[in-house]
């Protein structure tokens, strides 16, 4: 009798834990293949940069192209074609190296060359990470893609008579990317003036729509503008937007007795772009709807897939978004 209910034990624990064991070591294994990308010790010849991370507030050491191995993942949907993704690589590279070679450039976080946070630098994710968010069945395709787009293009940079540039970029334009000097004061540089850029309400985010009444409206205004006088209960006479800037985004609108920048209306209102207008289809509703996600400036995420879904490559993606530049290396 004991020994059948070994027997009856050992063949339920073959049938139960063998296949868990199994399939459990293959999908580690296969998983665990090669995405070593935390804080990798330096080679000699290697690049590095010093990473801040926005969300721990430790400055970590990377080889540059693992580094930005973690920035496409984090930067462009995998999804992508590949030379889009290869075009984000070189972008990336760029920018991370100027702020390597001009490491005065910014002092806010610690000493460090660049941050994780997209809105100040560029976004980086820890590619293990990404990986367990993926859809398994795309995983390890996203993983080679992401890798092939950085080896592909490794070393591989961008310049502007002899100097390398300062390659901002953003997810969506809208359908024309912006001039720097719009955006930034001071920001005038050559190779970011506003070029068409086709196929971006392909975005699921290329339309947002906000809708706030009156009140809030007026509110939110005179917290930034506590000198603002307007009539809220006539606010189709009392607002209206006086010029658009080369990329069709609103460079002045006037409220009341107040001017304001478009720049300054889309972060007051956390609009995705300052290419909006208003639409008041009753009395008490205002919607503002902004088209592309960004600031517009240098290469469109969006448009870069879809200049690559049209045959172009990664160097003539990048020749569009940045006027008069040169692909080169990093010497
Ligand atoms: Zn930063």
């Amino acid at each position: 009798m004991t020994k059948i209910l070994y027997y009856v034990i050992s063949m339920v624990a073959i049938i139960l834990v063998l296949p868990l064991l199994i399939v459990g070591g293959f999908v580690k294994s296969d998983f665990n293949r090669d995405f070593s990308i935390k804080a990798v010790p330096a080679e000699k010849d290697d690049i590095v940069i010093n990473v801040y991370m926005t969300d721990t507030g430790e400055v970590v050491q990377m080889e540059l192209e693992e580094y930005l191995q973690g920035v496409v993942a984090a930067e462009m949907p995998a999804e992508f074609e590949l030379e889009a993704l290869k075009a984000q690589a070189v972008a990336s590279r760029t920018y991370a190296y100027y702020r390597i070679v001009n490491s005065n450039i910014d002092k806010s976080h610690a000493g460090a060359n660049v941050c994780t946070d997209f809105t100040h630098c560029q976004a980086w994710k820890c590619l293990d990470e990404a990986v367990l968010k993926w859809d398994k069945n795309k995983a390890l395709k996203n993983m080679d893609k992401i890798k092939k787009a950085v080896t592909d293009t490794r070393n591989i940079i961008i310049k502007y008579e002899g100097e390398v540039i300062d390659p901002v970029f953003h997810s969506n334009s809208g359908g024309r990317t912006e001039n720097s000097r719009d955006v930034w004061d001071g920001g005038e540089f050559p190779y970011l003036k506003s070029v068409i850029s086709q196929g971006e309400d392909k975005s699921p985010a290329y339309e947002n729509t906000i809708v706030i009444t009156p009140d809030d409206f007026v509110a939110t205004l005179q917290d930034e503008f506590p000198e603002l006088e307007v009539d809220k209960d006539d606010l189709k006479n009392e607002l209206s937007i006086i010029d658009y800037t080369e990329g069709q985004r609103v460079k002045t609108l006037r409220v009341g007795n107040i001017k304001i920048s478009g720049v300054d209306f889309r972060k007051i209102f956390e609009l995705k772009s300052a290419n909006f207008e208003f639409e008041m289809p009753e009395d008490n509703i205002i919607k503002i709807t902004a088209y592309g996600n960004g600031h517009g400036v240098g290469m469109s995420q969006w448009g870069a897939n879809h200049l690559a879904q049209t045959g172009s490559g990664y160097e003539k993606i990048l020749k569009h978004y940045y006027q008069n530049v040169e692909l080169s290396t990093i010497p």
